[in-house]
């Protein structure tokens, strides 16, 4: 039987056993039981928000300015961003992203994404709702 070793998302370093599932970095205070603030889970946090920052407003526009999205060739230039990202994850030995099977679930409960299908095509919305 493999045993499975939950490691620190940040350092990769392995974390201790009988911890809760949802602790994923090292802890501020080794043997404490709460999962404050340690340097590895600050330093993926600044590293997230420092990404986010960069490819938001261009996720925005692929939605909201498709023409010049397109037209200026914004997504390669997004992949070749995120393959240098990907690169520089690898190289430090941490994890690069999330699988889709974690991923989702977690914007589900959040409420963050709607689960289903959302039917919208020839509709218009506006503040106050559907546009007849
Ligand atoms: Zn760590």
């Amino acid at each position: 039987m493999t045993k499975t070793v939950r490691c620190c998302r940040e350092c990769g370093k392995a974390l201790p056993e009988g911890r809760k599932a949802t602790i994923k970095f090292c802890l501020a205070v080794e043997g404490s039981n709460r999962n404050t603030s340690s340097k590895c889970k600050t330093d993926w946090n600044n590293r997230q928000k420092t990404r986010g920052d960069m490819i938001y407003p261009l996720v925005m526009a692929m939605r909201y300015d498709r023409q010049n999205f397109a037209a200026q060739g914004v997504w390669k230039k997004m992949c070749r961003l995120m393959a240098g990202w990907h690169d520089e994850d690898v190289a430090a030995g941490r994890v690069s992203y999330e699988p889709l099977s974690t991923v989702l679930p977690r914007l589900y409960d959040r409420g963050d994404l709607q689960r289903g299908e959302i039917v919208m095509r020839n509709q218009r919305w506006s503040r106050s709702g559907l546009v007849r």
